[in-house]
């Protein structure tokens, strides 16, 4: 049957600039590196992008090596939009990346020219498009020349295969180093990809969040939920349907130690004080300061999404829940 979206899809999501650049995103966008790879029912991933694109949901996140196995993400997206999102392309944002392991041998990995512009070709032809929205470098390769990396995602743009590129993993002098090359170059670049959450403050302490400001460059952020803890998933054990139980690849019950469990069980009470789950919470956390421009979540079941986008209803928090939330997380 021929998929037609919510009309009324647009009605409730935020979207917000990307740095200073005219593209906007959704406050909450869809990961594919889980739950889009040939382990999951095709029936299962419809069901989600349907969910998300029905409620705002414009921008999918993807890249080469999503899986399982490698590329399988993009060549699911791509049956997906053949069959359903034809007439839609328009209307949503796709990213894809190249910098982490890929192919066998010298070329695919890391950070050359040479494998930067062949994993593009090869992203396009899985996906059956003829451009990405965005293109990212996944991770920084301090053992190829800045130049020749930003050169290869200059290239990726003028030849028409990305509108704009991103840079994600990269600390904030590294960024600010790529970034004014970029600009040399009459780049595009708008935006960063990196992990934060309550857990995890690194890019606090990295300098990469005041830069991505100070720049105005947008700031897009992965494992916003820490792959499923900062929610509601784990609070009364490891369910068989949980990333833990079914997909442990980068997560796995070693995670959830006693101190980690009682750290959520006391955020999930105070976001329960707030009427939040733990999962709109944590997510309204990321949003509050009005320095992130997308939290990129995934998700295994529709209602997850539902949930996500529920986070938006309140994005303000007191000085003095900041601070518990502060105290919980620095145990
Ligand atoms: P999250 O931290 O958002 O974790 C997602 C998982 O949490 C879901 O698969 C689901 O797990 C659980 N979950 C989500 N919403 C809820 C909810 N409302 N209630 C209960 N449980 C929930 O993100 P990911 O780690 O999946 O990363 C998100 C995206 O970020 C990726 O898909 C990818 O696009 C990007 N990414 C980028 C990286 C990079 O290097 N640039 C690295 C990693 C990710 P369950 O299966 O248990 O239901």
């Amino acid at each position: 049957a021929p998929y037609t979206p919510d009309i009324h899809r647009y009605d409730l999501m935020t979207y917000n600039r990307c740095g200073d650049s005219g593209l906007k995103l959704p406050a909450v966008s869809l990961g594919f590196w889980h739950n889009f790879g040939d382990i999951t029912p095709f029936e299962q991933m419809k069901s989600l992008v349907f969910t998300a694109f029905d409620n705002g949901i414009t921008h999918f996140d993807l890249a080469n090596n999503y899986g399982p196995e490698y590329g399988a993400a993009e060549k699911n997206c791509g049956l997906l939009l053949a069959k359903y999102f034809k007439h839609y392309r328009d209307e949503l944002v796709i990213s894809t990346k190249a910098g982490y392991d890929m192919w066998p041998g010298p070329y695919g990995d890391l950070g050359s020219r040479k494998y930067l512009l062949a994993s593009l070709d090869q992203s396009l032809q899985r996906l059956g498009l003829d451009y990405v929205d965005i293109f990212y470098h996944h991770h920084p390769d301090p053992e190829t020349p800045l130049e020749e990396t930003m050169g290869a995602l200059a290239q990726a743009v003028h030849s028409g295969k990305a509108l704009y590129v991103g840079l994600s993993n990269y600390d904030g002098p590294t960024m600010e180093k790529a970034a004014a090359i970029l600009a040399e170059l009459h780049v595009p670049f708008i935006i960063n990809q990196n992990k934060y959450n309550i857990f995890d403050r690194s890019i606090e302490r990295n300098g990469l969040k005041d830069t991505a400001v100070k720049l105005h460059k947008g700031l897009i952020i992965f494992s916003p939920l820490e792959q499923g803890l900062l929610t509601n998933r784990y609070l009364n054990g490891i369910p068989a349907d949980s990333r833990i139980a079914h997909d442990p690849r980068f997560l796995n019950d070693s995670s959830l130690t006693d101190k980690l469990h009682k750290q959520v069980v006391d955020l999930n009470n105070l976001a329960a004080e707030r009427g939040q789950t733990l999962a709109e919470m944590s997510l309204a956390w990321l949003l509050h300061d009005g320095k992130v421009t997308s939290v990129l979540a995934g998700a295994s079941k529709p209602q997850q999404i539902l949930d996500n986008i529920g986070a938006l209803k309140n994005t303000h928090f007191s000085d003095e829940e900041l601070k518990i939330i502060d105290e919980i997380a620095a145990r």
